[in-house]
């Protein structure tokens, strides 16, 4: 084992400070990793302020994890020393279940093993995240970053990115469609640009006005304000697909109320209870509202080689591992663009 720094939070009320953490020494099928970027996900703030009311402490969270590696393990054929690779949200998975089988991890039947807040399967304890000087991973769980777009604006395309993407995909989103995304934070943002890059027809749907310019920078075609109720009514029954980032609990009624007939919200981000929705909304128009979480590792891949290609990075504000409690509660404020990332230098202070 080795001890590691790392930032992390000791209850649900205390800021986030530096900490030392165990790290396995590599097996076999291990890639180790000397972390370079990781992006700060609203997820980690759930995490660390027990919002999911199953937070394990410390919390040492960050699952957008990019770097290079420094050490691989004797069965590891597909890293070598200095590859650029990124980690996500998972490290581990049974890899014999029928979800795993199909490469969707994510859904693993025995439970996939988180980046942090994990039942740690080698050390006990739970997992330890991306807010540390270093990972040590199993290969499957080892993603090849492109090295033709800018490394630290690649780290929340492993959460973010995959999050919106996965979604888009298996609803298979297709040019002309018209597609609407819900909040314009880490995910709404890599949303619009997956859409865009899709050929959607794009509406960005937020309740912050001041937005609105940067939305269409980002790829969005229409921005809707979705406390103006008169523009919400224009738009009624107009969407093929609506992709749902709002974090909070909150009523979906208004959005509902957009969909087609047949057609699809599918919510990515609240994960606790929602207010009531009223089926005749649903109803009346054979309407559907489904979940996602992430995605598959072999989608993973997928989504960053066509990051590559299409050259889409994320927004990102760079910021110190030591200013990570005033970069939350920015979040919380619906205050980034649109992604902060830390920078892991700023650790070996
Ligand atoms: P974020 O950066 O904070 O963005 C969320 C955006 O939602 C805000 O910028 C804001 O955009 C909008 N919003 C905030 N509060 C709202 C409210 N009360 N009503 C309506 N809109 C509101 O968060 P994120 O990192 O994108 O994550 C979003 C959520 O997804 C989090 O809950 C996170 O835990 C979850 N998540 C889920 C998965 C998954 O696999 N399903 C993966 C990662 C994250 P506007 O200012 O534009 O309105
Ligand atoms: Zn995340």
């Amino acid at each position: 084992m080795s001890k590691v720094k790392a930032f992390g939070a000791q209850s649900s009320d205390a800021n986030l400070e530096e900490l030392n953490i165990e790290r396995r020494e590599i097996t076999a099928e291990d890639v180790k990793i000397e972390i370079d970027y990781c992006g700060v996900c609203h997820s980690d703030i759930h995490q660390v302020r027990n919002d999911w009311k199953n937070s394990k402490y410390p919390v040492v969270p960050g699952h957008e994890i990019i770097g290079r590696v420094t050490q691989v393990g004797k069965n590891v054929s597909n890293f070598k020393e200095g590859d650029l690779v990124g980690v996500g949200c998972m490290v581990d998975s049974c890899q014999e279940c029928d979800s795993c089988k199909e490469d969707l991890e994510q859904f693993c039947e025995n439970g996939a093993t988180l980046t942090y807040n994990s039942k740690d399967k080698h050390l006990g304890g739970h997992t330890f995240g991306g807010y540390a000087e270093q990972i040590v991973v199993d290969k499957e769980f080892v993603l090849k970053i492109p090295e033709n777009i800018d490394a630290k604006a690649t780290a929340p395309l492993l959460c973010a990115g995959i999050t919106t993407y996965s979604p888009l995909r298996h609803w298979n989103v297709k040019k002309g469609d018209k597609v609407g995304v819900i909040g314009l934070g880490g995910l709404g943002h890599m949303g619009v640009k997956f859409a865009h890059a899709l050929g959607a027809h794009v509406v960005m749907i937020t309740t912050s006005p001041s937005k609105s310019e940067d939305a269409k920078k980002l790829g969005a075609d229409e921005v809707l304000i979705s406390k103006n109720e008169e523009d919400m009514k224009k738009q009624a029954g107009s969407f093929d697909f609506l992709l749902n980032t709002v974090p909070v609990g909150h009523d979906m009624n208004p959005y509902i109320a957009l969909l087609k007939r047949d057609a699809t919200m599918v919510l990515v981000g609240a994960i606790e209870p929602l207010d009531p929705v009223h089926g005749g909304g649903l109803i009346g128009g054979r309407k559907r509202i489904a979940g996602s979480v992430i995605g598959g590792i072999k989608e993973t891949q997928e989504m960053l080689d066509f990051c590559g290609e299409h050259n889409i990075v994320s927004d990102i504000e760079m910021i110190d591992m030591q200013n990570i409690n005033e970069a939350f509660d920015r979040i919380v404020k619906s205050d980034v663009k649109y992604r902060f990332v830390i920078d892991m230098k700023s650790l070996k202070n």
